[in-house]
């Protein structure tokens, strides 16, 4: 079996009314870059490569400078093809696109070689722990008049008792835009909404530096959140230091953060409780597997962060399949030692449309595809939809 053709696709739906914020920015938009991977006997991987950025870059590093090396080769043989890549580019592409491209090539070559053998990419990794995942719904975004409390406030019962009626356990709900009073306040509302027993989880997009985060999550800690997803830049590694140490709610990071490299240094750093690494950002599954051992070698647990199309979802799955509850007990519990998968629910018809056989819901839980690769058939017209 060889490499054919490898081919970008750029999606992207405009918002319009249903336009949200989280704390960084509006948006206006959904996007995914999406690569397509056909082989000399019509087998076809498909895979997605960053979260929301714009995707012109990632397709150009996969149009000009991948694809180019690639064509021809064996697709199943990933883990030698991205060391390959990756000692090709160490000098000028250590994040960023170029790995968010890696990212997608590394998941279209596992879904081939899936398929290649008749097996869900879960076996080819060394076999599944559960064969359902419990998720968590991620909303309570802003809306465009998020000056307007007491509106916001309303249309927030609304919506996180949505979430319940749908039968989610967990719930995530951004932080950081408004001050930390009114976000209290909002966070405030939702419990009350959704009682005691579903677990609250909070996302500050970076939005605080380390004081006021540590603040925050004292302000917090009344409400029993669960986890607090990056509370300070990225690249303040001494400030995730000090939110871990002087404030009472386990720290979650690493969306932003690229290969092993990047991983070690949050990782080891002593920066979070939780990594979170995103499967179309930090390289793929090759580089999950890495992430996955050397966080699980620090004490620390492994929960991907996905916020993508269709085809990052069912990769988010065959991901945490493999994921051992961290530490081990004889009854593991979501996101106390099992890991969960995020499930992003405002709109997004790349999400939503693009799988013939959509990831539902059940008993708030999302179950693991059996079939060949990622489990998942794209639909072609969808892509052809949204195609820009
Ligand atoms: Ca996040």
């Amino acid at each position: 079996m060889k490499i054919a053709s490898i081919t970008s696709h750029r999606l992207r739906v405009p918002l319009g009314d249903k336009t949200f914020y989280s704390s960084q920015a509006a948006f206006p938009e959904r996007n995914s870059y999406l690569v397509r991977i056909e082989t000399d006997d019509g087998t076809v991987g498909w895979g997605e490569g960053g979260q929301y950025g714009p995707a012109e870059p990632v397709a150009a590093c996969v149009d000009s400078v991948i694809a180019p090396r690639l064509i021809g080769r064996d697709p199943t043989e990933p883990v030698r093809i991205w060391e390959e890549l990756y000692a090709f580019s160490r000098d000028f592409g250590q994040r960023g696109p170029y790995i968010e491209a890696m990212s997608a090539i590394d998941i279209a070559l596992w879904d081939i070689s899936g398929k290649a053998v008749g097996l869900p990419i879960w076996k080819l990794l060394g076999g599944r722990f559960r064969d359902r995942i419990a998720a968590y719904a991620t909303g309570c975004y802003y809306p465009p008049d998020f000056d307007d409390l007491p509106k916001l406030l309303r249309a927030l019962e609304v919506e996180a008792a949505s979430y319940v009626d749908s039968g989610f356990g967990l719930l995530k709900v951004k932080i950081g835009l408004l001050s930390p009073k009114q976000d209290i306040e909002r966070l405030s509302v939702i419990r009350e909404t959704i009682g005691p027993d579903i677990g609250l989880l909070v996302d500050a997009n970076h939005g605080y530096n380390a004081g006021t985060a540590v603040r925050m999550g004292h302000l917090m800690e009344p409400l029993d959140v669960r986890f607090f997803e990056e509370p300070v830049p990225p690249e303040d590694r001494d400030g995730y230091r000090k939110v871990r140490a002087e404030n009472p709610i386990p720290v979650a990071g690493g969306e932003c953060d690229f290969t092993r490299y990047g991983f070690r240094d949050l990782i080891a750093g002593g920066c979070v409780d939780i990594a979170q690494p995103d499967l179309a950002v930090c390289g793929g599954f090759t580089a999950m597997t890495h992430i996955l051992a050397l966080a699980n070698s620090f004490g620390v647990a492994t929960v991907p962060h996905v916020w993508g199309s269709g085809i990052a979802v069912a990769a988010a799955l065959q991901a945490i399949a493999v994921i051992p509850a961290f530490p081990h007990t004889a009854n593991a519990l979501p996101l106390f030692n099992a890991p969960v998968i995020e499930f992003d629910r405002k709109h997004n018809p790349l999400r939503d449309d693009l799988l013939e056989a959509p990831l539902t819901l059940e008993d708030g839980a999302i179950l693991i595809p059996d079939g060949p690769g990622l489990g998942v058939n794209i639909r072609d017209e969808i892509v052809a939809q949204y195609s820009s």
